[in-house]
């Protein structure tokens, strides 16, 4: 039976209670979310890709957040620490590779130190520990770290996780659990008499979760949503430290992010295998896929995306001019290492080494206001529920996000 599942063959006589479009960390929590509801549910998971985490979910920095980024009134605080609680619970019970090797953020221009007081302020409000520390312990956490940063912050809840193994292995507990997957095979909107359509004929289902990532606001618009945003991706390009170097780095170095900016900043990151990465950017994408330089990009997209991005820069809305000016600057070595030198000072040019790791952010612009989106937005009617602007700490808060997510839904 799994062969016939993986390979996407659906029986003329299947009906299924709930189809979920897109097989990544959003779409798998929503999956099991849904059962812990419903238990014998049936239950699809539609996927364009062979496989699950081909995208955002298998291209991140796999840091579970402790949540001092964001205010209480937003949905991001209120999923983000308890989701990588019970993520790290996941990982526990299933053998998942985590290290909660912590997080310092060193302060290095006095204009952060108003942000440094809005991060602890929001970890007080949101009971996230977090303390501010001088120098001398910043330097024994991190030696690498700036020696004269103005202000630093601890965090020792972060954490670090194999996301491939998170990935693997709730997509097997849902396969247990019976739930039905589809590769290879897209969901392009409403069909006929209620069912969904797909690129490879409908599927007769009752309620479908969007959880398309990069591509949800196309398949909400198919439904009459996300009306009032449009897509303008980011890319993430990360280096990393030549093994020589990699030892220099603990845990997880972040700089003091611009928090009118839904990034967080080029940091060194510990992955779980033991490599240092240093990144990611935040560089105007061309295309929803727009991994490598111009691989990924479609010609009518990348227009579309280009006329968004030009209206941007001229409104300027939060700084937006400047923030493109800083990150298309990244592409260049050099430029890049400058700006991670802030971070560890004894870094050389040398000790960057290129990766093929590159994530893209499916952020959205609202239209009216001609502004990023800072949270998750969630749409819906009886017939579908869809979730917009899924941007990090969405890997993190996961598995609460998705517990809000169908409650949004209504149905169940
Ligand atoms: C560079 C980078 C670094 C990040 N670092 C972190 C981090 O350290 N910690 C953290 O918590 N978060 C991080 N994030 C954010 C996190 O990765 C995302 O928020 C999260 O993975 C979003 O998951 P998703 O399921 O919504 O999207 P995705 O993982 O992109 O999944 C969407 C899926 O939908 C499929 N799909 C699309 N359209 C269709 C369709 N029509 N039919 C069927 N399937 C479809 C896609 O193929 C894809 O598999 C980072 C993101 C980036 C880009």
């Amino acid at each position: 039976m799994r062969k016939n599942v993986e390979s996407g063959k659906q029986s003329a006589m299947d009906h299924f209670d709930f189809v979920i479009a897109g097989a990544g960390i959003v779409g798998l929590t929503t999956a099991l979310a849904v059962l812990r509801r419903a238990p014998t549910a049936r239950l699809a998971v539609v996927e364009k890709e062979p496989a699950p985490g081909r995208h955002a979910s298998g291209r991140n920095s796999g840091v579970l957040h402790c949540g001092l980024y964001y205010g209480s009134d937003t949905k991001k605080a209120q999923v983000c620490a308890v989701g990588g609680r019970r993520m790290a619970e996941f990982a526990a019970e299933h053998g998942i590779r985590l290290d909660r090797c912590g997080k310092v953020l060193a302060a290095t221009d006095p204009a952060q130190l108003p942000v440094v007081e809005r991060l602890l302020a929001n970890a007080r409000a949101g009971g996230i520990r977090a303390e501010r520390i001088d120098n001398r312990t910043l330097l024994a956490l991190e030696p690498a770290a700036p020696p004269e940063a103005v202000a630093a912050i601890h965090c020792p809840d972060t954490a670090v996780i194999d996301i491939q193994g998170v990935m693997a292995t709730l997509a097997g507990r849902l396969r247990d659990a019976g739930v039905r997957f589809f590769f290879q095979r897209r969901v392009a909107g409403p069909g006929p008499d209620g069912a969904i359509a797909t690129t490879t004929g409908p599927i007769a289902a009752g309620f479908l979760f969007n959880c398309c990532g990069a591509y949800a606001d196309v398949l909400a618009k198919a439904y009459g949503f996300a009306r009032a945003y449009a897509l303008v991706p980011f890319k993430g390009i990360y280096w990393k430290l030549a093994p020589a170097s990699a030892a220099r780095v603990r845990g997880n170095i972040y700089p003091v992010p611009d928090i009118a900016m839904p990034f967080l900043g080029v940091h060194f990151t510990r992955g779980i295998s033991g490599d240092v990465y240093v990144g990611p950017t935040a560089i105007p994408a061309l295309g929803r896929e727009n991994y490598g330089l111009l691989a990924g990009a479609r010609p009518l997209e990348a227009a579309a995306i280009l006329v968004r991005l030009a209206r941007l820069y001229l409104a300027d809305v939060d700084h937006f001019r400047n923030l493109a000016h800083t990150e298309l600057r990244k592409y260049a070595k050099a430029h890049f290492h400058r700006c991670a030198q802030r971070l560890m000072p004894s870094l050389g040019i040398d000790d960057l080494v290129p990766t093929n790791k590159a994530g893209i952010r499916p952020q959205l612009v609202n239209l009216a206001e001609g502004r990023l989106e800072m949270d998750y937005i969630l749409e819906g009617d009886a017939r579908s529920l869809h979730v917009l602007n899924a941007i990090s700490p969405a890997f993190t808060g996961s598995f609460a996000f998705a517990e809000m997510i169908v409650a949004a839904s209504g149905v169940i």
